[in-house]
């Protein structure tokens, strides 16, 4: 009896042993998985706050990269701005350029070669005017108004006389490159001759007698042949 008593308050002693032992072991590892388990969410935290870190780093560097780009890219139109500035500089300079361009429609005025005319000279004396010298008007400084056979006021550098059956007035002729217009006629100017006007008689006995090619510019007239 005592024995069995022994045995069976020995073995629920063991039983009790090794309920206490299993419970024991059961607390170990249930501490030991708690201790884990807060370990484990102590790293992922820890992880997800670098990670967050990381990427708010990698943010300012790509917002600072992008500053920095759009900081290079600021000089880069400053530099087109400059440069599409030049063109408008180019752009006054071009309405200047199209009318020496313009000479395009020059050919259409068309030069027109009439040839070889006799040039002669004249001015408003007597001896080159004849009667018509006389009685011309007086303007208000006391000197005479010398009138062409057109009425225009005869002007140096300008004025011509010509056959008006060829060269009607307001004929335009180039003579060395210069312009002059018919505004006289002579009955001594006929066929290919020219009256070139001066002011002085000196001067107009200067020119004398010359052989050139007389151009015509057709704006100004129409030759009647
Ligand atoms: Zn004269």
């Amino acid at each position: 009896m005592n024995c069995s008593e022994r045995t069976t308050t020995y073995g629920r002693k063991i039983i009790k042993g090794t309920q206490k032992n299993k419970s024991e072991y059961c607390k170990i590892l249930y501490f030991s998985w708690m201790v884990c388990f807060v370990v484990g969410m102590l790293a992922g935290l820890i992880l997800s706050v670098i990670i967050s870190a990381m990427r708010s780093e990698l943010v300012e560097s790509t917002e600072l990269i992008e500053s920095n780009t759009t900081e290079t890219s600021e000089p880069i139109t400053e530099t087109v701005s400059e440069v599409m500035v030049e063109p408008t500089v180019q752009s006054n300079f071009e309405p200047i350029i199209e009318p020496i361009v313009e000479p395009t429609p020059t050919p259409e005025l068309k030069v027109i070669s009439l040839g070889e005319y006799k040039l002669t000279a004249y001015c408003s004396c007597e001896k080159c005017c004849g009667k018509y010298a006389l009685n011309r008007p007086i303007d208000e400084n006391g000197k005479p108004i010398v009138y062409t056979a057109n009425m225009s006021v005869a002007e140096q550098g300008v004025t011509v006389a010509a056959d008006t059956d060829i060269l009607p007035f307001g004929t335009v002729l180039l003579i060395d490159g210069n312009e002059y217009i018919v505004q006289d006629r002579g009955g001594a100017i006929k066929g290919n001759r020219i009256d070139v006007y001066f002011e002085s008689h000196e001067d107009a006995l200067q020119f004398g007698v010359q052989h050139k090619e007389i151009f015509l510019k057709e704006e100004g007239g129409v030759i009647n042949e």
